[in-house]
């Protein structure tokens, strides 16, 4: 974990890279090439940003819940594995 960790950067973070931010638990972010201009030379992915905004049902990939209760068996493993790792 890299709690209250600072990032500098050429561009502003991508979907995953936030994403990885996120969960490091870094505290800011420095970057200079904004999203515009990341996205002048190549590299869109503005359209992500703009489809978390929306409610799930109106996002560009199908997002379904399927077997929950096949799911909530690791899920209650996980919860009571000893070991864990606290996020
Ligand atoms: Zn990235």
């Amino acid at each position: 974990m890299l709690l209250g960790c600072t990032i500098y950067t050429s561009g502003a973070p991508c979907p995953m890279c936030m994403s990885a931010i996120y969960w490091s638990r870094i505290g800011t972010v420095y970057y200079s090439c904004d999203w515009k201009a990341t996205q002048e030379i190549g590299f869109d992915d503005v359209f992500q940003y703009d489809d978390f905004e929306k409610p799930p049902d109106r996002r560009s990939i199908t997002l379904e819940q399927l077997l929950p209760e096949l799911g909530a068996t690791s899920y209650e493993a996980w919860a009571n594995k000893p070991d864990r790792h606290p996020y």
